[in-house]
């Protein structure tokens, strides 16, 4: 109710009646495009190279969102990989899907994982390049995350350019209904009317609510958020009003590889880095997985499987190590080096590891044990958990160092039901990137590093459609 009160307060403007009670809408665009960040730049990118133009409405001055951040890229069989001499192939990757990302691929995602090295090339076709192809234990066992190289500029950025004809800032989108086949978008200010219109308003991993509600075991944690300001859901409200289905809710990216920032507080992070190189111990004194997982969205599941994870180092270790603020959070993120951080934090230099675990309430016997037995893998060069540990030395040097972990939010990969066109129950209404959950099925499971590539996928494949169905 408050909806339809609301809305016929800012109506006024352009809904007029033709005098037998029928509103008359006008101006209708063909498309509105809710949210300017990756996928909805990527979704009107594509429109207007197949000749509609789109108006994006967007709740910031600025468009980018989040994605003005994402430089790593999830690509298959790519030039790219050819040119580094890395052998890879969709069978390759979709074979690999459930391992990474813990779900069985389906249509839409192999569909996907087949399209993704002509979205990077499409990308490329705008003069911009990517300098390397990275390896990443959350995308397969084949480098696959290509990093954008720092000498083009982002894709979002030049786009947004020329997009700037094509979008109003500033315009927070309210509510959203359809009514005698023409989509009303309210905002703050104003009443815009559209033939299709596209919710690319990214996902609701900063929204304590929806992620309280989806995933209720998170509470028992002292969970933190690790995404962009933006990420609060906007649209699932408008989702559920509108009876679209919604999926994998329960499915955020987790990651289990910072501390509290020390200049903001909870619930902002600081990141580690060089977080791999440590020892990572639960409270029973075991090692529960390889470290090197702890860059990846796993890192979460181990966390939720695990409780408390402490992060062991030595003195050379420690000495390597550095924590660093978020770049959404600050105009120059920080970089406090370890001593710095000891410092703030008051953090206990521990001559024994015994002392550390009883410091720690960890089980004192199996923490000497665990670290004995990592020891003893680097020195003969194997590792029992099957961490690259090539270049590691033994911990073993004091003083000894504990970093309790925190669980934060990165991502969701949940939202609308959506086919690979990104269309939804309702003709004419399409979601893209985080707010259909990246690629609009399940199978996405706890996600995957590089996802970013699937916001940029959706939005093309939604162009495309809508452009298909413009010209029938
Ligand atoms: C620091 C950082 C680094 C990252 N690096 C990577 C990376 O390297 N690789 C990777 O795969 N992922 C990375 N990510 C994640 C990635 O950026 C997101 O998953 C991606 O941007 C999601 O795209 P989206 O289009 O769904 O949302 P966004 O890009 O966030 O865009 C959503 C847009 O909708 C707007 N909006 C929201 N609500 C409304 C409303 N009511 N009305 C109007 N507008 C609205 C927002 O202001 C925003 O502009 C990173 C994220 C951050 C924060």
């Amino acid at each position: 109710m408050s909806f339809i009160l609301f809305f016929l307060a800012c109506n006024a403007p352009d809904s007029i009646s033709n005098g037998d009670d029928h509103p008359v809408y006008s101006p209708v665009h063909p498309v509105i495009i809710i949210g300017g960040g990756a996928s909805g730049i990527s979704t009107a990118i594509r429109l207007l190279e197949l000749d509609i133009e789109p108006l994006i409405l967007e709740k910031e001055s600025v468009l980018g969102g989040a994605g003005i951040h994402a430089g790593r890229f999830f690509a298959v069989n790519t030039p790219w990989q050819i040119d580094q001499g890395i052998i890879d192939s969709p069978t390759t990757a979709i074979t690999e899907w459930e391992d990474f990302t813990g779900s069985v691929p389906d249509d839409q995602v192999e569909h996907f994982i087949t399209e993704s090295a002509s979205i990077l090339e499409w990308i490329t076709s705008y003069d911009i390049s990517f300098s390397s192809v990275q390896p990443d234990i959350g995308a397969g066992s084949v480098p696959r995350l290509h990093a954008l190289s720092p000498d083009t500029p982002h894709p979002l950025a030049l786009w947004s350019e020329l997009l700037s004809p094509y979008a109003k800032h500033n315009q927070t989108v309210t509510a959203l209904e359809k009514q005698e086949n023409v989509f009303i978008v309210t905002t703050e200010n104003n009443v815009y009317y559209a033939d299709n219109v596209v919710i690319a308003t990214g996902g609701f991993a900063r929204n304590e609510t929806i992620v309280s509600e989806s995933l209720p075991e998170i509470d028992n944690y002292n969970w933190h958020m690790e995404a962009w300001f933006g990420m609060v859901g906007d649209a699932i409200p408008w989702l559920t009003e509108l009876s679209v289905p919604l999926q994998n809710m329960k499915h955020i990216g987790l990651y289990a590889h910072g501390v509290t920032d020390v200049n903001l507080g909870t619930p902002e992070i600081m990141v580690i880095p060089a977080l791999e190189r440590s020892l990572i111990l639960n409270q029973d004194g075991e090692r529960p997985f390889n470290e090197q997982y702890t860059q990846s969205l796993r890192s979460g599941q181990f966390m939720l499987e695990h409780q408390r994870l402490f992060a062991i180092f030595d003195q050379p270790l420690w000495e390597g190590t550095f924590f660093q603020g978020m770049g959404y959070n600050y105009t120059t993120p920080p970089i406090l080096t370890s001593t710095q951080y000891a410092e703030v934090t008051g953090l206990t230099a521990y001559p024994e590891l015994r002392d550390l675990a009883q410091d720690l309430n960890l089980d004192v016997n199996t923490t000497l044990n665990t670290v004995s037995t990592y020891n003893t893998g680097i020195q003969q060069g194997s590792d029992a958990l099957g961490k690259d540990i090539s270049r590691l030395p033994p911990l073993q040097t004091p003083p000894f160092y504990a970093v309790e972990l925190q669980l934060s939010t990165g991502k969701s990969f949940g939202g609308a039901t959506v086919n690979q066109m990104g269309e939804t129950i309702i003709e004419g209404l399409y979601t893209v990137g985080e707010s259909a959950g990246f690629l609009g099925t399940p199978q996405v499971g706890w996600g995957f590093s590089g996802s970013i590539t699937a916001c940029y996928y959706l939005g093309k494949q939604t162009a495309e459609q809508i452009a298909e169905t413009y010209s029938e």
